[in-house]
């Protein structure tokens, strides 16, 4: 795990601008708490998890000082467990969900920090936002007082060539910089979460400043 990690580390350093903070996001999902405290010994201090019970289950059996993502996708019934707990939820893709986390957030007094999930590829059986759908998606969230928006996610499909990633990568970045910060207050283009193992280096290339990488760190 060690040389994967610097692996990684040095692919960040090679592929981004000067000013590109890339925040690497290490997927511990269906990993064992061993696991996550290797990578954290060797300097990891963000995790993502995809599913609510197996977080609290982590959160749990470890004391460390984790920041945890949460990248999977949330039901409306499970958002107070996680409310409060999580340092970014990544994947929120309904306006439904947006209303329930700021219900639950208001009830804690706390605020939430959340991406919208693209679905740029329009691909049937993914989750997400169209991309048209977005502006008005942030005239809403603009509206809450609990919930802000740091920015935007993506999963690209499984199989695509190169050039269709780039594609879709370079479509998401042009929405994040586009995204109206200077007319509403409550929305921020702080986050572009994009990457996994097998096209994290594309994403780079493409603007991403949050990788999340599960595989490639945790299975080899
Ligand atoms: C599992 C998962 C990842 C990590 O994928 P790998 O291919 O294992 O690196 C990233 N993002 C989301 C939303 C995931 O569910």
């Amino acid at each position: 795990m060690e040389e994967r990690l610097a692996e990684i580390r040095e692919q960040i350093e090679l592929l981004k601008k000067p000013d590109q903070d890339v925040l690497l996001v290490a997927v511990s999902k269906t990993c064992p708490i061993s696991q996550i405290e290797e990578a954290y010994n060797l300097g990891v201090r963000d995790f993502g998890e995809n599913k609510v019970q197996e977080l609290l289950d982590k959160m749990e059996n470890t004391d460390l000082p984790i920041n945890w993502h949460f990248i999977g996708n949330l039901q409306t019934n499970k958002v107070k467990y996680i409310v409060g707990k999580v340092c970014l939820i990544h994947s929120v893709d309904s306006i439904k969900l947006m209303l329930k986390i700021e219900k639950e957030a208001k009830k804690k007094n706390v605020c939430v920090d959340i991406l919208l999930e693209v679905n740029i590829s329009g691909e049937k059986s993914k989750h997400g936002f169209k991309e048209e759908d977005i502006n008005e998606v942030l005239e809403v969230a603009n509206t809450l007082y609990f919930v802000k928006v740091k920015g935007l996610m993506t999963m690209a499909p499984y199989t695509v060539p190169k050039a269709e990633l780039q594609e879709i990568f370079s479509k998401l970045y042009k929405k994040f910089i586009d995204m109206p910060v200077q007319k509403l207050d409550n929305i921020e283009n702080e986050v572009l979460s994009m990457g996994m193992t097998r096209d994290y280096k594309e994403a780079i290339l493409c603007g991403s400043n949050c990788i999340r990488i599960g595989t490639y760190i945790f299975k080899g």
